[in-house]
């Protein structure tokens, strides 16, 4: 009794009158870990603690996608050969994915290796290729050289640009040894192009924000830092903060208000989709899509839900790396409303998810619709009408 009038007591010292506790994580909280007792024995490492779940709730586990679907951020093997393009579409078959963007992109030979490759099997309007920019040392005329390829290549069957890796921005040099911006005006004449050509712009722009921070116990990231020496940014002899790289994203989108741009992991802000939702409302030509954020959408299953129906006109599915027995946790997520589940990847969530339960009409827009609508390149076949 007395320890609950403690309790009381300090609670309202943290909390004034009026004050709010903030329900990000981030606000004061009262802990008490293990009430000040230590374990009698040794606990067990972050990579050794897997408990069963003893909680029995309804579960409906969604091997194929409730309407056909279009992974725009699709990472399959080089289609080199008719028979790789017969295996991955086999996969897709399996998983109800209609229409896989090739977001590995290439360009000349290797682009029309694989365009005849798609060709030759026997899932000819099921793969779209995106095309690579060769953004190597720019420099003066660069950008001409670079758009030209461009038009060449979406006159030989590229429907879009990217996937655009996260080196641009991050590591990339230029000519003079510079680190190349990614509002360098220089490539100016390449994203105007893209807009004249009516094709997408799929980019990824920086990592995580945690890749960015300390390595400490209090970094959510900690598991998948600790495994990956490439994923950490800490230097900044060597990197830029992650918030100078997202000022200098927007100022490229800012630039550029005729191009489709499609920035990859929901932008790296599916941890505070209020952040995400204002760039939607600055840039009307901005599209994102889901890969390889799950974690976040799935621990948020409320907040993601409303913010998903609201911005149902600018997010597409993407997977990222081709794991064909990861696709129908996305299906999970998006369409029950399950609870408590598990996810595949444990250094990227140490956490469960819960379904969004999102109504048909926004998955439409997700798996499809919206893919449908600004690849002007798509294969209908196959798509609802
Ligand atoms: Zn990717």
């Amino acid at each position: 009794m007395r320890r609950s009038i403690a309790l009381v007591v300090l609670v309202v010292a943290m909390f004034p009158l009026g004050a709010v506790a903030q329900g990000t994580g981030t606000g004061q909280i009262v802990r008490r870990p293990g009430d000040g007792r230590q374990p009698e024995f040794p606990p067990p490492t972050i990579t050794e603690y897997h408990p069963r779940s003893t909680l029995v709730v309804p579960a409906h586990l969604v091997p194929r996608a409730k309407f056909p679907a279009v992974d725009l951020h699709g990472h399959p093997p080089t289609l080199t050969s008719p028979d790789v393009v017969n295996t991955v579409g086999e996969a897709m078959d399996k998983l109800n994915l209609q229409i896989m963007v090739n977001a590995s992109p290439s360009s000349g030979d290797r682009l029309a290796q694989q365009i005849a490759a798609v060709k030759a099997s026997r899932y000819p309007n099921r793969f779209v290729m995106f095309a690579s920019l060769d953004l190597r040392n720019v420099g003066p005329g660069s950008g001409q050289k670079i758009a030209a390829q461009l038009v060449a290549d979406v006159k030989a069957g590229a429907a879009g640009i990217g996937e655009i890796m996260k080196s641009f921005g991050l590591s990339i040099k230029k000519a003079d040894g510079t680190r190349l911006k990614l509002d360098d005006p220089e490539l100016d004449l390449v994203w105007e192009t893209a807009a004249n050509l009516k094709i997408p712009v799929f980019i990824h722009v920086g990592d995580p924000a945690e890749f960015f921070q300390p390595l400490d116990f209090q970094n959510e990231r900690w598991l998948e830092l600790a495994l990956y020496p490439d994923r950490r940014y800490q230097d900044r002899a060597r990197f830029p903060t992650f918030e100078g790289l997202m000022a200098e994203r927007d100022r490229l989108f800012a630039r550029h208000p005729r191009t489709v741009w499609v920035i990859a992991h929901l932008g790296w802000h599916a941890q505070d989709l209020a952040r995400l939702g204002l760039m939607f409302d600055r840039f009307p030509n901005l599209y994102s899509e889901v890969g390889a954020v799950l974690y976040d959408l799935g621990r948020q299953p409320r907040n993601a839900r409303v913010f998903m129906i609201k911005y149902q006109d600018r997010i597409l599915f993407g997977k990222d790396s081709f794991q064909p027995d990861e696709y129908p946790y996305y299906w999970r997520v998006f369409e029950t409303d399950d609870e408590y589940f598990d996810y595949y990847r444990d250094y990227h969530a140490f956490w469960k998810l819960y379904g969004l339960a999102l109504p048909d009409s926004v998955l439409r827009k997700l798996y499809y619709a919206n893919a449908e609508k600004i690849i002007t390149g798509l294969p209908r076949a196959g798509l609802p009408n």
